[in-house]
């Protein structure tokens, strides 16, 4: 069997979701489990939180609709709502919690023949000019909603665009658009997603939307202390399958990307973009092989890598490869190639994975 798979650590996700409550303390707390929950298993993560979680938050109904169908009976948003108007009776059907975004939505509700009314988390465009309503339309938002006669309960919630970046003033910018557009409107807010939760105490929020941190994974580029606590979730490992040595001069890979500069002992590990390992993670990307930090050398390939074991004599073939994981920090290896660890746990793919921690 091809040795490549990710190992997920469901007691570090549990532990990390403690921490976002720990740190939000009188908040709820969504775990945001969408995209198959960043790569680790939608269904097995929201078993793994189900006892303690307030809720969930997907991107779209179809991952909602995967949870209830497992079994989960907990509050599940959809973060971007409904696409279309008529899955509006799936949502009440199911009791999914549905973020309005825009006008259309709203119009949609207000027309809609709803069995039962529904749970609106009403979004406001503070700044970041993705989704949302516009301030000036927020206000009369919410009183068509509740005159409506559609809806049993509204959060009002909006979305950061800077909160990774701790000496941006940005973040606080979208609070005060958020505090002036919700003015007198008296409902529970929802502001804060994971680098919110970690970087910005200050920041009001009675539910929040942990995502990134809930994997154990830094939304920051720099150390940050709190950050440090969380536990990785997911370890991506695989072993070595072959090894060479090579003289000074030789090319290693595709393209030649690598050339050794002198005698260099080379393993190939069964791992590659086709396993979601970023293709663009260039030479000097840190791996660990037999417990030793190693790098990586030349191209990635579509289901091999080459890393460099002239320094550890103890690695060979078989020894075990830890791409990222508990020691090799997904966004160390994300950094690397240019990209953020959302994207690599999100591009994972081929490989089984494994669950420890139930
Ligand atoms: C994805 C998402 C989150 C979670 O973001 P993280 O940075 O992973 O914590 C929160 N809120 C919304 C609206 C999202 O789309």
């Amino acid at each position: 069997m091809r040795p490549a798979r990710a190992l997920i650590d469901l007691q570090a996700l549990r532990h990390n979701y403690q921490i976002a409550r720990e740190l939000t303390p009188g908040a709820k707390a969504l775990a945001v489990i969408k995209a198959d929950a960043y790569g680790h298993g939608a269904v097995r993560c929201a078993q793994a939180l189900e006892a303690e979680a307030d809720g969930f938050a997907v991107a779209c109904i179809e991952e909602a609709l995967e949870l209830r169908a497992a079994g989960i009976k907990a509050p599940v948003l959809l973060l971007e709502g409904f696409f279309e108007a008529d899955e509006l009776s799936l949502i009440v059907e199911h009791d999914f919690w549905c973020v309005v975004h825009s006008l259309w939505q709203l119009e949609a509700i207000e027309k809609a023949a709803l069995s039962k009314p529904i749970t609106v988390w009403l979004k406001l465009d503070s700044g970041m000019h993705r989704v949302g309503l516009h301030p000036k339309d927020f206000q009369s938002g919410y009183q068509r909603l509740l005159a409506s006669g559609k809806v049993a309960k509204i959060v009002l919630m909006s979305h950061f665009a800077r909160a990774d970046e701790l000496h941006e003033q940005a973040s606080a910018e979208q609070v005060a658009v958020f505090e002036a557009a919700r003015q007198g409107l008296s409902a529970e807010i929802s502001l804060r997603n994971s680098p919110a939760v970690l970087g910005w105490p200050q920041i009001p929020s009675d539910w929040v939307r942990p995502g990134i941190m809930l994997y154990g994974a830094t939304p920051f580029e720099e150390a940050n202390a709190v950050a440090s606590r969380l536990q990785p979730v997911m370890t991506l490992e695989s072993k070595v399958i072959c090894v060479r040595e090579l003289p000074a001069g030789e090319p290693v890979g595709y393209g030649a990307k690598f050339i050794t500069q002198k005698p260099m002992r080379i393993g190939v590990v069964a791992m590659g973009y086709a396993d979601g390992y970023p293709r663009h993670a260039p030479t000097g990307t840190p791996v660990l092989v037999a417990g030793q930090r190693s790098q990586l050398l030349g191209r990635v390939s579509m289901d091999m890598l080459c890393i460099d074991l002239t320094d550890v004599p103890q690695a060979g073939l078989g020894s075990t490869v830890e791409l990222w994981g508990k020691n090799i920090l997904a966004s160390e290896v994300a950094m690397a190639a240019d990209t953020i660890p959302y994207q690599i746990f999100c591009n994972l793919r081929r490989v089984p994975l494994l669950y420890s921690g139930a």
